[in-house]
């Protein structure tokens, strides 16, 4: 079993570490929020006084952290995982980025002759959870081989898309996706309503008709249908809406950088930033149905579907 730097302990970080914990690695885990490595500690991890500590700590470290600026710091500071990490350690950045820095932070690693991936996942907190994540890697063929018995801990699927970058391309497509599928499942849930039909006879039927998705079976943004769902303890999240309008903002930087369509996209990064603007950025990214019900600060007294968009 191995020892491994943990390092961001969030929503995400936190019941991956744990999941380690039950695969019987050993875990120094660092979060700036202290009550985030108190918990990590409670489940038997221990507790690392700084990223130099959690670098150092094992021939692993893993990081999950909220974006792009923190990879970089976390990563290239001078207190930072390059610094410290053992040497020949294999380094996993989990956290949903851009592709340079991916790629630029990865060129560091192996500057000091250390094997560098991006792996951003898919599954949100309930995956997180049951260890049954979505892995999409990037970086060289041997360092995939190092990690795939690391990250079997915490999921299902593990998959190599690719050199370096890979990983993060694959995920802002991914969540590109699935910000319009929300919207779109949020939209015939509103509408239902409208219309008198309950939450629950519209999810029986469209649940086993052409518009199931995952954001309808596993995240419905109604309360009722899915027990799990964020849409049960009033949006609490799970994946918040900053952080999917993070990822919708990548997607459209990548968009048009390539010259790809995606007027979905836009669209979907548009209404993701009104429900943000409007104080909606801490709640999970399901939540954006009460911005649809014009439940949510900020959504004023125009429908959101005359919002131009
Ligand atoms: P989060 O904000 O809950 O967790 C991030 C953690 O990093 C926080 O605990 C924060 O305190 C910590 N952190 C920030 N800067 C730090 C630093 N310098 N040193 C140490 N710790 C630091 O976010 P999350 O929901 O766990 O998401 C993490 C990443 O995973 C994001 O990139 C997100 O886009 C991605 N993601 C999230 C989900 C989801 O459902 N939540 C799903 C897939 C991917």
């Amino acid at each position: 079993m191995a020892t491994i730097g943990f390092i961001g302990l969030g929503n995400m970080g936190g019941p991956m570490a744990a999941n380690l914990l039950k695969a019987q690695h050993r875990i120094a885990g660092y979060d700036v929020v202290g009550a985030a490595i108190e918990a990590l500690a409670e489940k038997g991890g221990h507790a690392a006084a700084g990223i130099a500590q959690a670098a150092a700590a094992g021939d692993v470290v893993i990081t999950m952290l909220p974006a792009g600026p923190q990879v970089r710091d976390v990563y290239l500071g001078p207190d930072g995982v390059l610094a410290h990490a053992r040497p020949g350690a294999l380094l996993i950045d989990c956290s949903t980025i851009d592709v340079e820095t991916a790629r630029a932070v990865a060129a560091a690693a192996a500057e000091k002759g250390l094997q560098m991936l991006d792996a951003p996942v898919s599954g949100g907190t309930i995956g997180a959870a049951a260890a049954t994540l979505t892995f999409m890697i990037g970086g060289d063929a041997a360092a995939f081989a190092r990690a795939e018995p690391i990250l079997a801990a915490m999921g299902r699927t593990i998959v190599h898309a690719g050199p370096s970058g890979s990983g993060q391309s694959a995920k802002i497509c991914n969540n590109m996706i699935l910000a319009a599928s929300m919207i779109a499942v949020c939209e015939g849930f509103a509408l239902a309503e409208k219309l008198g039909l309950p939450a629950q006879t519209l999810f029986d039927i469209a649940s086993k008709s052409t518009s199931q998705c995952w954001a309808m079976t596993n995240y419905c943004p109604v309360p009722g249908p899915v027990p799990a769902a964020p849409s049960n303890r009033d949006y609490a999240p799970g994946f918040t809406a900053a952080n999917m309008l993070k990822d919708l903002r990548l997607a459209q930087q990548a968009a048009g950088a390539t010259g790809a369509a995606t007027p979905l996209g836009a669209a979907a990064a548009n209404l993701y930033q009104l429900y943000v603007d409007g104080g909606g950025g801490p709640r999970d990214f399901s939540g954006i149905m009460r911005f649809l019900r014009r439940e949510e600060p900020g959504s004023g007294s125009s429908p959101a579907n005359e919002t131009k968009i």
